[in-house]
C-alpha cells in the first residue's frame, strides 16, 4: 500500500478516460482523487464512472475519493445566424435578451438576472477574455458596448465580469438538479463554481449530505479578496487559474496561488492547485519544461494536491500526464523543495506538540484515530516529517483524506480502549508498511473514544515485531 507521495492528484475523467481500463491504469499511476466535471458529460456517464472508480478501488484495495464539480453560474451569450461573428476593435456590440440568432451588430445574453448589476464603463470578458468589450450605455433592455479587443467570436462562448459582485446564486437550478445525484455518485467532495462570497459556500452546503466535503473554487477577484470568511466556512478550496486568470491579469496569478495556499494552511483547509499544469500533454507524451517547474512549484509552495482536467479527460496521454505528474511530486519532495516556512505558527497547540516530538524523538509513523478527519488534517498541516496513517472507522473521511497531504488512511473497526488502539496500530501498520522491530509510532486519539472534535492523547508506541497477528 505504501503510496511515495505525499501530496496527491487530482484528475478529471472524460471521453479519454472513462473505460474500466483507463481509471484503473490512472489510479495505478497515482491518482488519488477522481473529479467527475458536471460541465459536460451526462448523468448516465457520471454514474457508469462513479460504479467504475468503485470497482477499481476495492480491486487494488486503495481509498479512492470522488470529487463532483458543478457547472456553476456560469454566463454564455447565445447563438449566431452564421454560427460566428467577427469583431472589430473600436465597433459598437450590442447585448440584449432577444432570442433570435444574432449577427455583427447584436447577440442575446440570456442572463435577465444580472442585466441591472452592468453599468456603464464596466468590461466585458468574452472568451476566455480573448475578446474585451467595455459598456458605454444600459437603458435595461439593450446594453451597447464598444469593441475594446476584437476577434472572432462564436456560438454560447463564455462571459467574465470580474469587477462586481454579481446578483446571482451560487448554485443554478442545474446544479441542483446535479447535486441530487451526489449519493448515487457516492460523492466524496463537492467543488462549487464561480463562489464570490463565503454565503455562497453555506448556500450550496445546504443542499449537500453533512459528510460531503464542499470545496470552494476560487476563480472570482471577489472570492480573492474575502478568502478568509471562505475558508471559515469551506472544508477545502482550489485554486481554479483558469477562470481565475480570466477575471485578473494572469501575470497576477502566481502571487495569488501562493497568497491562497498559505490562507489554506493558516485555516488548516486542503488546498488543490489547477488548470493547464501539463496543458501541453493533451497531444504531446512529454510535458514541457515549464509545466514540469509549475507542478514541482505548486508542491514546494504547500499544496496538498494538484489537478489534471483536459490531459486526463479529453487528452492523447492521459495514463502519461498521472506518471510524470506522480515523478515530479516524489522528486520535489526527496529533494526538500520547500518554499513554505515550517513555523509553527498555524498548528493548533496539540499538532504543535506532535510535530516537536515527532523531529526529537525520531518518530517514523503518526497513527491518527479519527472519526471526522480533522485530527489528521490538523497533523498533515504540520508537513511532519514522519508518515500520518489515519484510522478511521468511518468510509466517508477514509475518501475525503484522500486530498488531503501525506495521509494514508485505512479503514478499522471503532476503537473502544486503549489496548485495542495499540493493536491495530500494530498490526495495521506492520500490514502496509516495510517497518524495524522498534520503529517509533506517535498514536494520537481523542479520549474519551467516540466524542469527536477532541485530540487530547499522545502515546509513543514501539512496534514489537514479535507480536504475530491473530488473523
Ligand atoms: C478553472 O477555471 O481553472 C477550473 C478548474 O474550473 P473549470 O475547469 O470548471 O472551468
Amino acid at each position: 500500500m505504501e503510496q511515495l507521495k505525499n501530496a496527491k492528484i487530482v484528475a478529471t475523467l472524460g471521453p479519454a478516460s472513462s473505460s474500466n481500463e483507463m481509471i484503473r491504469k490512472l489510479a495505478i499511476a497515482g491518482v488519488n482523487v477522481f473529479r467527475l466535471n458536471f460541465s459536460h458529460g451526462t448523468h448516465e456517464t457520471h454514474i457508469q464512472n462513479a460504479a467504475t472508480i468503485r470497482r477499481i478501488e476495492q480491486e487494488l484495495n486503495t481509498p479512492l475519493a470522488i470529487m463532483m464539480d458543478l457547472q456553476g453560474p456560469k454566463i454564455r451569450i447565445g447563438v449566431f445566424e452564421d454560427g460566428s461573428v467577427s469583431l472589430k476593435q473600436g465597433a459598437k456590440f450590442i447585448l440584449d435578451m432577444e432570442k433570435d440568432f444574432g449577427n455583427s451588430r447584436r447577440i442575446c445574453l440570456p442572463h435577465p438576472e444580472i442585466f441591472n448589476a452592468l453599468k456603464e464603463g464596466t468590461e466585458l470578458l468574452l472568451d476566455d477574455g480573448k475578446i474585451r468589450l467595455r459598456i458605454e450605455e444600459n437603458n435595461g433592455k439593450e446594453i451597447t458596448t464598444e469593441v475594446i479587443d476584437g476577434g472572432i467570436l462564436s456560438n454560447k462562448k463564455g462571459v467574465n465580469i470580474p469587477n462586481i459582485i454579481l446578483p446571482i446564486t451560487a448554485l443554478t437550478e442545474k446544479d441542483k438538479k446535479d447535486i441530487a445525484i451526489a449519493d448515487e455518485i457516492s460523492a466524496d467532495w463537492i467543488a462549487i463554481s464561480f463562489v464570490q462570497t463565503a454565503d455562497d459556500v453555506s448556500y450550496a452546503r445546504s443542499f449537500a449530505n453533512s459528510d460531503v466535503g464542499i470545496l470552494a473554487k476560487i476563480e472570482k477577484p471577489s472570492a480573492v479578496e474575502c478568502i478568509d470568511s471562505i475558508l471559515d466556512v469551506s472544508d477545502a478550496i482550489m485554486v481554479a487559474r483558469g477562470d481565475l486568470g480570466v477575471e485578473l491579469p494572469f501575470e497576477s496569478i502566481p502571487g495569488i496561488q501562493r497568497r491562497l495556499i498559505n490562507k489554506a494552511r493558516q485555516h488548516r483547509k486542503p488546498v488543490v492547485v489547477a488548470t493547464q499544469m501539463l496543458e501541453s500533454m493533451i497531444s504531446c507524451h512529454v510535458p514541457t519544461r515549464a509545466e514540469v517547474s509549475d507542478v514541482s512549484c505548486a508542491v514546494a509552495e504547500g499544496a496538498d494536491a494538484v489537478m489534471l482536467s483536459a490531459e486526463t479527460a479529453s487528452g492523447d496521454f492521459p495514463e502519461e500526464s498521472v506518471k510524470v505528474m506522480a515523478k515530479t511530486i516524489r522528486k520535489t519532495e526527496q529533494d526538500n523543495l520547500n518554499f513554505f516556512d515550517k513555523d509553527f505558527e498555524n498548528l493548533t497547540a496539540f499538532s504543535e506538540s506532535v510535530a516537536k516530538t515527532v523531529d526529537k524523538e525520531n518518530i517514523s509513523f503518526i497513527a491518527a484515530f479519527t472519526e471526522s478527519g480533522r485530527c489528521a488534517i490538523n497533523v498533515s498541516n504540520s508537513r511532519p516529517n514522519a508518515k500520518i496513517v489515519a484510522l478511521t472507522p468511518n468510509l466517508k473521511t477514509l475518501r475525503k483524506l484522500s486530498l488531503v497531504w501525506g495521509i494514508r488512511a485505512v479503514l478499522v473497526d471503532e476503537v473502544f480502549s486503549f489496548a485495542q488502539m495499540t493493536q491495530i496500530t500494530q498490526k495495521t501498520i506492520c500490514k502496509n508498511f516495510e517497518v524495524e522491530d522498534g520503529t517509533k509510532v506517535a498514536i494520537i486519539a481523542g479520549i474519551p473514544f467516540r466524542a469527536s472534535g477532541q485530540t487530547n492523547l499522545m502515546h509513543i508506541y514501539k512496534i514489537d515485531k514479535e507480536i504475530k497477528d491473530e488473523e
